[in-house]
């Protein structure tokens, strides 16, 4: 089978006549004329058969959508302003009043945040889920569950679920959809349409942000998805909520999208390189990478990853117990390379720390740790400059009494 970047840098384009440029055009448009009235009554703007309204899309996001599509294995894809917004589409497009969801435990935040405050105001309910135990997903699932989140690797704490094991246990119910954050694989890292032994998710979110713009300079977001009703009703919803994207933006990301395989393995080899060097420090209790051995859900990744040897570059370190909060603080201060700021995808290292007892419902799957968090996000930057970094602050760290 040919190459994901062979496809998106052959991806089929229909430039104007005359005009063989492999590059899209940048189309803007609200109002779309119609030659007469007979085809303003008629166009079908639903299934792409024309162009209607600059919201239901025009020649250049009808491109970028074909990619992305191609990109993560599907067949429809919708365009959303942020990743955000596509995981809330997918939540209003399939939830109803006395319809219940469920979450992973280490989902991504805002994510959740949106279930406990407008889904709960709608009656739509939403249950937490130990993302590392298929057992209890099963156990949570009821004849309320419409949907299902699921995210690999987890927001922060980068715990790779067992996916076959989650989507099996769903497939049990009819009626419950599966909808996977599939920002961190991005389509790369493994096929969230084909997990093996015939399982497949049924939407795929995208925050574009990350990777496919590859920038750090685009907000969007997407839902692929291989099923035309499903589609259909997240598209209907799409439309009703007037979700659309600039034309700008849709080109920035069309731009990035023939690099986005090369982009992707580059971060990877440089964060498990930095990832392995930080094993090795006295200050590191442990270092949460799932393509490092020992590393939570490490098995899980091997068997759903492992074929492409493929992880986005990001990871966290939980620092030993004896270094207090400002001590680790005072490491994030004093790194210089890497910079302090969320997302990532993009070109500079970043690096947050996080307080995870108050990220985590301990009911649902207990924080095991006791030293501070620090997320680290890789950028494009020589490894061996980040290295330096990350040993000039830790050694001052140290230096200043840490504990
Ligand atoms: C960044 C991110 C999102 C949200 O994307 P935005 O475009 O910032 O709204 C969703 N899920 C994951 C896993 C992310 O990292």
């Amino acid at each position: 089978m040919t190459g994901i970047a062979t496809q998106l840098v052959h991806h089929a384009y229909r430039p104007p006549a005359g005009f063989e440029a492999p590059q899209v055009a940048v189309h803007k448009a609200s109002t779309v004329y119609f030659p007469d009235v007979a085809a303003l009554r008629t166009r079908e703007w639903k299934q792409k058969e024309g162009y209607t309204y600059g919201l239901h899309g025009t020649p250049t996001t009808f491109v970028l959508e074909e990619r992305l599509a191609t990109l993560e294995g599907g067949l429809q894809c919708l365009l959303a302003p942020s990743g955000l917004s596509a995981i809330a589409l997918v939540d209003l497009a399939l939830l109803k009043t006395g319809d219940e969801v469920l979450i992973p435990h280490n989902a991504y935040g805002p994510g959740l945040a949106f279930a406990q405050a407008e889904l709960a105001a709608y009656g739509i309910g939403h249950r937490l889920y130990d993302a590392m135990d298929a057992d209890d997903l099963r156990a949570k699932l009821s004849e309320r569950t419409r949907l299902v989140w699921v995210e690999a690797a987890g927001s922060v704490s980068m715990e790779f679920p067992d996916l076959q094991g989650l989507v099996r246990a769903c497939r049990e119910r009819p009626g419950v959809a599966v909808a996977l954050d599939n920002t961190w694989g991005a389509g790369l890292a493994f096929d969230a349409f084909d997990l093996g032994d015939g399982l497949a998710v049924d939407a795929s979110v995208h925050a574009l942000t990350k990777y496919p713009s590859g920038g750090g300079d685009v907000l969007m977001g997407s839902v692929v998805t291989r099923d035309e009703a499903l589609h259909l009703r997240i598209k209907l919803a799409h439309m009703r909520l007037g979700l659309g994207v600039g034309a700008n933006d849709a080109e920035l990301v069309l731009r990035a999208l023939p690099s986005i395989d090369l982009r992707y393995r580059a971060h990877d080899a440089t964060a498990r390189e930095l990832a392995r060097w930080l094993q090795s420090r006295p200050e590191v209790a442990a270092v949460l990478h799932p393509a490092l051995p020992g590393s939570p859900g490490h098995d899980h990744w091997r068997k759903t990853c492992g074929a492409r040897d493929l992880a986005a570059g990001l990871f966290s370190i939980v620092f030993a117990s004896d270094i207090d909060q400002p001590a680790i603080d005072r490491f994030c201060d004093g790194l210089r390379r890497f910079r302090i700021g969320f997302s990532w995808g993009g070109p500079c290292s970043l690096v947050v720390p996080y307080d995870m007892a108050s990220m985590r419902d301990a009911a649902t799957a207990r924080w095991p740790h006791a030293g501070g968090l620090v997320r680290f996000s890789i950028g494009l930057e020589a490894a061996a400059d980040l290295i330096g970094d990350l040993r000039q602050s830790l050694d001052a760290m140290r230096a200043a009494g840490a504990g």
